[in-house]
């Protein structure tokens, strides 16, 4: 099913940890319209970058999300987040630092470069923390910092 012209609700569900637990990870119907509104934003990312966009995460239900220990799960949980990569475009610090001045033109709520057990991707949401310090961070193993720090 789609859900905007690059965007399938397949991609924004498909999860390794969910085939690894057997669980289905199928989000109820009230969140499909969140999960478009996300589609949305990526697609505004994708005409900014000018590059396909790969989500490597999007919607988990409470049992993937437990499993894989996301810190920003309540986003994803919500079906208002979605963690991505632009190979295309370069870096997931270059991708970050690319978005970073852009949040509110873009209608990023939440952007986050991630950088966590060797693994690095950039977190974006359609919610907006409550303290304007939380908008744009990076995370990685050592904590939490705000702004983007380029990760190695
Ligand atoms: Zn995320």
């Amino acid at each position: 099913m789609k859900l905007t012209e690059h965007f399938t609700l397949d991609e924004l569900t498909r999860s390794t940890a969910a085939q690894r637990l057997g669980v289905a990870n199928t989000p109820p119907q009230e969140i499909l319209p969140r999960l478009v509104r996300t589609a949305e934003l990526l697609e505004r990312i994708r005409s900014t970058v000018g590059v396909p966009v790969v989500v490597t995460s999007g919607y988990r239900c409470d049992v993937v999300n437990r499993a894989v220990g996301g810190r920003t799960s309540s986003d994803h949980t919500q079906g208002h987040a979605a963690d991505i990569l632009a190979p295309g475009f370069g870096s997931p610090t270059e991708l970050a630092r690319l978005l970073a001045p852009l949040v509110s033109v873009l209608g990023i709520g939440q952007l986050i470069l991630e950088g966590v057990k060797g693994k690095q991707w950039v977190h974006v949401s359609t919610h907006t923390p409550e303290k304007a310090i939380n908008r744009v961070l990076t995370i990685t193993d050592a904590g939490t910092v705000p702004g983007i720090v380029g990760l190695a």
